[in-house]
């Protein structure tokens, strides 16, 4: 209703990805599969059939068309996504089942097929195992373009068919859907759920786009072509903005585009303080086709490769060859800087399609990364024979998540040992003094710091799922927002422990959780010693302007009073102060998300 007078309407969600988007929005929405009942005469039944038939063929060229497209702009691995939607096309069961409907209901084919759809999504949905529910997404996705070819083209979204520029709105993005994004013209998303660091941010981040999550009814409240501002900033959406409003914020978003694009020019300058104090600023990697986001920002390598996109939504595990050539191709590219690749992380939110797991009551604290490569050895040592080979060909290292403490450690190292003398037995290449590092994002391992720094060659801290067990927040969920305090004294303590314990024993630590990417806890964090950050790559250019600003000397007096704060927020008001004082206009930086 408030539509029809066009009265601007204001969200507050979580700023999860800076920038200002300004467009039409597009809706991920569910309601494609309402398709209104059709009869019709006996005699049309096998015209129908034939229909139904022909819808099924050209869907099948359609994600083989698709599939390739992807496997050339992206990369093979991902395009194995679409091998499970093929699939479900060759389901003897469902086709069957359609054209009895069409028989016995002498019904339109689009109506049988949505009815027998419906009954197969309901029937996975109330499996409560991950791999089934996955399942339902691919049947879903295959639904809708079969239908598509049924009704014509309008009726459905179809990320292939989306031309032009869009702010993606939806309950939740799944990591299939990210995928193909990649290929895309996408100015913004906005979801109802998830945190800073729920993999939609992150996925947005790498991106280099805004996005405002936890919208809680984003889905409700926009409709499909709404006119959208997205203020990634402060985590503010607009729908239907008066004329005014859009004029300030295209000034704005100018205003940002022209800081952004002057503040490229130190992509080649090191991040030093103004007293000399270098620090490395290296790149996350999630999905293939980041390689020239990571260059033009001018980052000194990859400080994290979140191999495990690689592994989700897939029907099969990828092979050691697989894994080799794309590692390989990564280390190449890099070369000379380093590609910390980490081993598999999955569980948590991350789930699986190829291995079948047990439903966990609480999968944060169940088989997640280590323990679960720790249960499935044979994964494990094919991720890792993979990582030894690509050595041979760059300046490659590697690291194990969600490490809990030295015991878990060692029987990590120890299967890597078995599998190194394997390679050796069979002559092939490796570098014998490949880096081996343990991620610090369990309360336990910074605790172990001390222990762990002696049989391990580097530290990464993962602080986005440090901050959550430290603080029992879970990071995903949107309701806990206020409680993930990263400037928390106990987060913070845990921190410079772990740092304190990895130069006592002479290893470099690192910072590739998000708040390496928050130029005010990013200079806390450099303050307490930290050798490296790893951010989405267009994180960098601010971080390295934060840097070169400073004098370390003074980043380390503010980092020893932020440690005699008493919460969060008191944190980071002292920093924002405090690094004012030293540079009026520090925080003047237009993209910035405060
Ligand atoms: C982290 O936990 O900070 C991290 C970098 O790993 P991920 O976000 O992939 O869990
Ligand atoms: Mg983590």
């Amino acid at each position: 209703m408030s539509k029809k007078i066009k009265q601007e309407i204001v969200l507050k969600g979580i700023a999860a990805a800076p920038g200002i988007a300004m467009g039409h929005a597009f809706l991920l929405d569910q309601q494609d599969f309402i398709v209104s009942e059709r009869f019709i005469l006996p005699e049309e039944v096998p015209i129908e059939i034939a229909r139904f038939d022909e819808a099924v063929v050209h869907t099948k060229a359609e994600i083989l068309d698709v599939k390739e497209k992807i496997r050339v702009q992206v990369g093979g691995v991902d395009a194995q996504i679409f091998d499970a939607h093929l699939l479900v096309l060759e389901d003897c069961m469902l086709i069957d089942e359609v054209k009895k409907k069409i028989v016995a209901n002498e019904c339109g084919a689009e109506y049988a097929f949505s009815q027998v759809l419906n009954r197969y999504i309901a029937i996975f949905d109330k499996i409560q195992d991950e791999y089934i529910k996955e399942r339902s997404s691919d049947v879903s996705d295959v639904g809708r373009r079969v239908l598509k070819h049924l009704m014509g083209e309008s009726r459905l979204h179809d990320f292939e068919a989306l031309l032009g520029e869009i702010i993606i709105v939806a309950h939740d993005i799944s990591p299939s859907d990210a995928v193909t994004m990649y290929s895309k013209k996408i100015l913004s998303f906005l979801t109802d759920v998830g945190g800073r660091t729920a993999h939609t941010a992150i996925i947005a981040k790498s991106l280099g786009v805004p996005a405002v999550l936890g919208l809680k009814d984003a889905t409700l409240r926009i409709s499909n072509q709404d006119y959208v501002i997205v203020d990634g900033r402060k985590g503010v959406v607009i729908i239907d903005p008066s004329e005014d409003t859009k004029r300030l914020y295209a000034k704005e978003k100018a205003r940002i585009e022209q800081y952004e694009g002057a503040i490229l020019n130190t992509r080649d300058v090191p991040g030093e303080t103004l007293d000399g104090r270098r620090v490395g600023l290296m790149a996350n990697f999630e999905i293939h086709g980041e390689i020239p986001g990571v260059k033009k920002y001018g980052a000194e390598g990859i400080g994290l490769y979140r191999t495990e996109f690689f592994y989700m939504n897939r029907l099969d595990l990828p092979t050691e060859e697989e894994q080799f050539q794309d590692y390989r191709k990564i280390a190449e590219e890099m070369n000379p800087y380093p590609v910390v690749i980490r081993t598999l992380d999955l569980g948590g939110d991350k789930f699986l399609s190829s291995i079948q797991l047990p439903k966990e009551m609480t999968p944060f604290l169940g088989s997640r990364a280590i323990r679960l490569c720790l249960e499935e050895p044979e994964i494990f040592r094919t991720q890792l024979r993979a990582i030894l080979r690509a050595s041979a060909h760059g300046n490659v290292a590697m690291m194990y998540p969600m490490i809990a403490g030295p015991g878990e450690l060692r029987a990590a190292n120890s299967i890597f040992k078995s599998v190194k003398d394997r390679l050796r037995e069979q002559g092939v290449p490796f570098n014998e003094k490949m880096q081996v590092g343990v991620m610090i994002e369990v309360p336990s391992a910074a605790m172990t710091a001390d222990l762990l720094a002696k049989e391990a060659d580097f530290f990464s801290i993962g602080t986005n799922d440090l901050i959550q067990y430290t603080l029992a927040v879970d990071r995903t969920n949107e309701k806990m927002a206020q409680f993930y305090e990263p400037g928390h004294p106990a987060v913070l303590r845990l921190i410079r422990r772990t740092i304190n314990a990895a130069h006592d024993a002479g290893i470099k630590v690192s910072v590739c959780g998000e708040m390496a990417s928050d130029p005010t806890l990013a200079m806390v964090l450099m303050g307490l010693g930290v050798d490296t950050f790893s951010m989405s790559p267009s994180s960098i250019p601010q971080i390295k302007r934060a840097v070169r600003s400073l004098k370390f000397s003074d980043i380390q007096e503010f980092a020893k009073e932020a440690l005699r704060l008493s919460t969060g927020q008191e944190v980071e008001e002292f920093m924002i102060g405090a690094i004012k004082k030293c540079v009026a206009d520090f925080y003047n930086y237009e993209g910035q998300s405060r």
